[in-house]
């Protein structure tokens, strides 16, 4: 019986997992629910499944929760530094970090460093940590498993031992020639570009193939989600730039593939339902049901490529770039993007002045070293005060 603790619970991954534990219900069990602010959800989600812990970040929300659940035999949490003491506690096997954006950075550490077999959803947490994070795997023992779907499908396309090499891989000596990440292009891949500054939040939330929570919703449609995912790569595969190449493929059914030296491609396929990477993380090596739907090939007709256009997603231009600068800039443009895409999803800004703010950004905030887990959160404040700069020449 492996004890999980779902950092994001309320949230789309957080939701996919506790589905995935409830048609497994003699291996997994829900150790700890977390959340920021949803009540309503997390109470709901007690009722159903009964965890030992349930922590809410935000104080006033933990104190709603303990009266909603007071009938039952639930320990309620709230803070932030009592959130990296409850994954590190004894009784937790395995932690599904699922927090969106940089606020699930110090948690999902938090479980690396006490050695925890980690599933990791929160790629921004990966982005702005990069080399701290993969050196910390090693240095604490964790097992660290990608539940990005990308990032999933080319983990179960590498031979065992890079697997078990995660971050610290040489894919070279592995025969391997390029990792091959492909994405839908999300909504607009063909839309006039004219029309773009006019792009409504509702508008860009609605993907085509998967349904996500609003924040990566809208990096998919700028493709800033597969810009973050080619960080992502970067890291989790130990992969030079020349490594890796973007592949638009409009109907996600391969998830990513692996180019080997002999010319031999594997791919990941399946039906797009972050279901399926979840499970293959939870029961890794082993496989469960997942509940997902079996791929019907005779369904899915064509399968089609092309190439990216990097007028049409500056973005993942801008995110490219990043990575080839260094650290410090990824970790610079994640900050200024969550930023941009706050305000977007608030009316603040067009959906073409998200890759405005992230530019200027990358043009203005001073990049120094990152050396330690202080120095990337002083170089994300700093990020995130220039792009509020950035945003007042939005108008
Ligand atoms: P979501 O918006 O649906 O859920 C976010 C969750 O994070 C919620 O439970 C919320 O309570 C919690 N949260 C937000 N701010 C918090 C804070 N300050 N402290 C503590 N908890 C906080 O997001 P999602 O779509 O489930 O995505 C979660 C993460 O997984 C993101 O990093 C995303 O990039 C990644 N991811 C998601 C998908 C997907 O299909 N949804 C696929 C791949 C990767
Ligand atoms: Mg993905």
């Amino acid at each position: 019986m492996q004890n999980m603790v779902i950092l994001g619970a309320t949230g789309s991954i957080g939701t996919s997992t506790l589905s995935v534990i409830a048609e497994n219900p003699d291996a997994f069990n829900v150790f700890a629910l977390v959340a920021n602010t949803n009540v309503s959800k997390m109470v709901a989600l007690c009722r159903r499944h009964q965890p030992k812990v349930a922590h809410m970040v935000d104080a006033n929300a933990a104190q709603a929760l303990r009266a909603e659940v007071a009938d039952l035999d639930i320990e309620v949490t709230s803070g932030e530094s009592e959130l990296a003491d409850l994954v590190t506690r004894p009784e937790v096997d395995s932690v599904m970090a699922a927090i969106v954006g940089a606020a699930g950075m110090a948690p999902t550490l938090a479980a690396v460093k006490a050695g925890k077999r980690v599933l990791l959803a929160n790629k921004e947490a990966l982005v702005m940590s990069g080399r701290l994070f993969i050196d910390a795997v090693a240095k604490y023992g964790a097992t660290l498993l990608p539940v990005d779907s990308e990032h999933n499908a080319i983990y179960q396309c590498l031979p065992k031992d890079a697997q078990q090499q995660i971050g610290r891989c040489n894919l070279q000596a592995a025969g391997i020639s390029k990792i091959l990440l492909t994405g839908s292009g999300g909504p607009f891949l063909h839309a006039d570009l004219n029309s773009l500054p006019a792009v409504t939040p509702a508008q860009a939330i609605k993907h085509p193939n998967w349904s996500m929570g609003p924040k990566i919703s809208v990096d998919s449609a700028t493709m800033m989600n597969k810009g973050l995912e080619y960080v992502e790569a970067r890291w989790l595969f130990n992969a030079g730039i020349d490594q890796l190449q973007v592949v638009i493929h409009p109907q996600s059914v391969i998830h990513s593939m692996v180019q080997y030296q002999d010319g031999s491609v594997l791919a990941q396929l399946g039906n797009p339902d972050m279901r399926t990477p979840i499970a293959h993380c939870m029961a890794y090596p082993a496989r469960i049901v997942s509940g997902v739907e079996p791929l019907d090939f005779f369904k899915v007709g064509q399968l089609s490529f092309c190439e990216p256009d990097y007028t049409r997603f500056p973005c993942l231009k801008l995110a490219m770039a990043a990575c080839r600068a260094g650290q410090e800039a990824t970790t610079v443009l994640n900050a200024a993007n969550e930023v941009a895409v706050d305000h977007f999803l608030k009316g603040a800004i067009r959906f073409t002045d998200i890759a405005k703010v992230n530019e200027f950004c990358l043009e203005h905030v001073l990049q120094s070293p990152l050396d330690s887990i202080a120095d990337i959160l002083a170089l994300d404040y700093e990020a995130r005060v220039c792009a509020r700069k950035g945003l007042a020449l939005c108008h």
